[in-house]
């Protein structure tokens, strides 16, 4: 694909997540109808033009609360990997795995995306997010202007279910100590979790995706972003337009955090 192919491409992904044009002006990366439950209480931090980012605190009871306590164990990815091993934790590890997912990207990243498990292609390549669903997660990164391997990607459950079946509770429990030593290691401002698995797993909430997702949720000192599962966008590719809201959404915070910096 030549360079021409490659923008008429991207434009065509813009189109069809229902983006109708880009303006230089800072409101565009805002939304102004964050919905909230009435039930929780809302903080605010600031995007960037000073505009406010609801915050639901959800944190009794999360593993962001554990992530708020950690100590900064100074843990590199690589170190944690190490320790995972070939693990034989859960029941995962005699289904039929080709091999451990562990994550990929940037240790240092600011945006983590953290997924449900891997399927047959990652399984197969020991990267995360590798196969059509995960070439619709490197646009919907490219759509905020991020590069791939400036983010970092995991999943809750590192071994691949037998017929692509949801992760069960026992071995979400047995996985997610790695998840969040990963998170701990990489600490990001933003996590955005990809359906209702990496969700609830991290929210520790019983709430549907549908409800979950759209708003910002406070964990520890980053934020968690529940959207759609690019699986369930290709299911559902309607939907596209609501991810490409929320991503507008972590695009401006991370750009607020940027400008705190004075970067
Ligand atoms: Fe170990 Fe996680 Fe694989 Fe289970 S899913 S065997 S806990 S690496």
């Amino acid at each position: 694909m030549d360079a021409r192919d490659a923008l008429i491409a991207h434009l065509n992904f813009f189109a069809d997540l229902g983006v109708a044009g880009v303006s230089r002006d800072p409101a565009w990366g805002s939304r102004a109808d964050a919905r909230l439950g009435s039930e929780r209480t809302p903080a605010a931090t600031a995007g960037p033009g000073g505009e406010a980012t609801e915050v639901v605190d959800l944190e009794a009871g999360t593993s962001g609360a554990l992530f708020a306590e950690a100590p900064r164990a100074g843990e590199t990815p690589e170190e944690i990997r190490a320790a995972l091993g070939e693990c034989t934790r859960c029941k995962l590890h005699r289904a039929g795995r080709r091999q451990i997912v562990f994550g990929a990207g940037n240790p240092h990243a600011e945006l983590m995306f953290v997924g449900e498990a891997p399927g047959h292609d990652e399984d197969v390549q020991g990267i995360p997010f590798v196969g059509r669903a995960g070439q619709l997660l490197t646009r919907i990164i490219e759509s905020i202007n991020l590069a791939r391997d400036q983010v970092y990607i995991a999943n809750v459950v590192k071994c691949r279910p037998p017929e692509n079946r949801n992760p069960e509770p026992d071995e979400v429990a047995s996985c997610e100590p790695f998840l969040l030593r990963q998170v701990e290691s990489i600490r990001p401002k933003v996590i955005v979790a990809l359906g209702a698995i990496a969700a609830r797993t991290l929210l520790k909430t019983p709430d549907p995706i549908s409800r979950l997702r759209g708003r910002f949720y406070k964990y520890g000192p980053a934020l968690v972003l529940p959207t759609f599962h690019p699986a369930f966008l290709l299911r559902s590719p309607e939907r596209k337009r609501d991810v490409w809201e929320d991503m507008k959404k972590v695009r401006a915070v991370l750009a607020g955090s940027t400008d705190e910096q004075g970067g």
